[in-house]
């Protein structure tokens, strides 16, 4: 059986579908005798050119015309037909194959002859931008002044490559990619007579394959429906076949995002990358998903017209994902799934590149201060799918009233009365929730903190043991871009929040990373580990060498070797500089580091 895309090739005008601003004024020129010599059909592939370039032929030399409608059984028209043979005085030529001076030549001596039976001798072009310089020349002149039996159709992709005096002659038509809508209703058809059954969906995203060209959609159609069982084809296949994320995917990681979840969001990303899924694609989907989000958020909901073919359930999820991040916050993500798209073209690690953006889209959702209006599905849970598709009203107020001491300033008065008694012990008790509060204040502060371990306290100062003394740098670093605020100033609160004592710090060295049960479960950060073994070397040399250990941490009985554990510290200064604003800090850094001991 031919394939759908022949099956269902329009013989007429009016079948054309998406292309009603050339057809029209074709057929108005067609029915008031109009007609010019010389036609330009350009657009994109598969959009309809060459099909409309034989019916006007069949138009122009119908018995009964040059008519808008061909009448469908004079000798020419059935020759024309979709399944007709062809006819003698039309005559259709691949410029991609016959694109020589010499071909022209033998165009221009067959136009010479009269029209074997109809009106006129109709030469068809295709991929017309694919006929040499000299091709053109030789076809200029008969293109200018053309016998009164001949007419062009020139039909290409690329217009501005056809020679200008060529263009100039014609009478250019632009063809358009067909837009969702107009496909949508179309495929509807088509299935109905094919009378095959399709799961809600499928048809939306065959078309969004498909990309505007009615060839490749119907073709990707055909594909779909020639693979699938005799119930008819279902959307779980149709995601398969044609290579989107599945909508569960989609989900964990929107979840994950919005909830600074990041183990569950490399979770899911890995069940994904393991199936072997491309990341390009993944990426290309999410920053889909994040458009369609972003409009059902601007549109507050009513956006139904606006997704033609997506099921409600559909819609009704993306609506959930709509209202768990502000505007700014989806708008920010889009830009760096963005960029992240761009930057990954060609790169031999792709898969390294979407996990540095899933980082850095879980430091956009979760550092700043977020704000009151985002409502959040339950907060670090077991993320089930139930759980995830039916977050109900009193879960989501529940998480946000829970979350909002954490995220609100605390007030200065609010005075939290002192821990007693007081001492290292206590401090390491508490070091796990006070690190696990900053996951919401900042990120990046959280990813390099979460691998700390209080080391002595000595009145108000508190050492603090990092796997590698340099990174205790952070603390001295602004809270953002142009803030007078110190990081350390965030850990201050956090432990004054937990222990109610303000404390001063300095920066020490632990020989490797704490044991597990001092860390909190999500510091087990997957891409921490997993970037150590790709990312390239340079900013790991850097933070290798030999650290000057301070007398406190020696007095305090640590380790004080500088043998900085490679595997404990490197990627770790690559993923925080594309967490946070750290970079632009750089300088401000360096004029402190100059003055010796880190007290901040
Ligand atoms: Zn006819």
């Amino acid at each position: 059986m031919p394939a759908l895309y022949l099956r269902y090739r329009p013989e007429t005008f009016q079948e054309v579908i998406g292309q009603a601003h050339v057809t029209t004024p074709l057929q108005h020129a067609l029915a008031a005798g109009k007609t010019h010599h010389a036609y330009l059909f350009s657009g994109p592939r598969g959009c309809g050119k060459t099909t409309s370039a034989r019916i006007l032929a069949r138009c122009l030399n119908c018995a009964q015309g040059p008519t808008d409608t061909p009448c469908g059984e004079c000798p020419s028209c059935v020759e024309l037909a979709r399944d007709g043979g062809g006819s003698l005085d039309v005559v259709e030529i691949d410029a991609a194959s016959h694109n020589g001076v010499e071909d022209a030549r033998e165009l221009r001596e067959r136009a010479a002859f009269a029209p074997v039976r109809d009106r006129y001798k109709i030469f068809i072009l295709d991929e017309a931008h694919m006929v040499t310089q000299q091709g053109f020349n030789a076809l200029l002149k008969i293109v200018e002044e053309p016998p009164e039996h001949v007419k062009f159709i020139f039909a290409t992709t690329e217009p501005e490559k056809v020679l200008t005096t060529i263009r100039s002659r014609t009478h250019h038509y632009p063809f358009r990619l067909v837009p969702p809508g107009d496909l949508l209703s179309y495929l509807h058809t088509v299935a109905e007579t094919e009378g095959v059954e399709l799961e809600p969906g499928v048809l939306a995203l065959v078309v969004k394959s498909g990309g505007g060209s009615v060839r490749d959609t119907l073709s990707l159609l055909d594909q779909l429906i020639a693979g699938s069982l005799q119930h008819g084809v279902t959307l779980e296949a149709a995601q398969a076949l044609l290579g989107y994320t599945p909508a569960s995917t989609l989900d964990e990681v929107m979840v994950g995002l919005s909830t600074g979840n990041s183990r569950a969001t490399f979770t899911a990303l890995n069940h994904l990358l393991n199936t072997g899924q491309d990341p390009r694609r993944f990426v290309e989907d999410l920053l889909s998903h994040l458009r369609d989000i972003i409009v059902i958020q601007a549109t507050s909901g009513a956006s139904e017209d606006l997704f033609p073919g997506v099921s409600s359930d559909d819609l009704n999820r993306w609506g959930e994902h709509a209202q768990w991040f502000t505007p700014q916050q989806l708008t920010e993500m889009a830009q760096a799934v963005s960029s992240a798209l761009a930057a990954m073209s060609g790169v031999t690690s792709p898969r390294l590149h979407l996990e540095l953006l899933v980082a850095q889209l879980l430091s956009l959702t979760t550092a700043q201060d977020v704000e009151t209006t985002k409502v959040s599905p339950e907060h670090h849970s077991g993320l089930s799918q139930e759980s995830v598709a039916v977050p109900t009203d009193q879960s989501a107020n529940a998480s946000d009233s829970e979350r909002s001491p954490e995220k609100s300033e605390p007030p200065p008065t609010d005075a939290v009365e002192p821990l007693s008694p007081w001492d290292l012990g206590v401090v390491k008790s508490h070091w796990p929730a006070i690190i696990e509060d900053l996951s919401d204040r900042k990120r990046s502060l959280w990813v390099a903190l979460s691998a700390t371990q209080p080391l002595a306290l000595e009145g108000d100062v508190i050492t603090i043991g990092f796997t590698n003394r340099n990174d205790g740098e952070i603390l001295k670093k602004p809270q953002g871009p142009g803030s007078p605020l110190p990081n350390a100033d965030l850990l201050r609160e956090a432990i004054y929040q937990r222990t109610g004592h303000r404390l001063r710090f300095t920066v020490g060295q632990i020989e490797h990373a704490p044991s597990d049960d001092s860390l909190s479960p999500d510091a087990q950060w997957p891409v921490v580990s997993r970037s150590t073994s790709e990312s390239p070397g340079q900013a790991v040399t850097e933070q290798q060498e030999p650290q000057e250990v301070s007398e406190e941490v020696s007095e305090s009985g640590v380790e004080a070797e500088a043998s900085t554990t490679p595997i404990a510290t490197r990627g770790e200064p690559v993923v925080r500089q594309l967490l946070g604003g750290e970079l632009l800090a750089e300088e401000i850094l360096e004029d402190m580091s100059g003055r010796g001991e880190a007290d901040v």
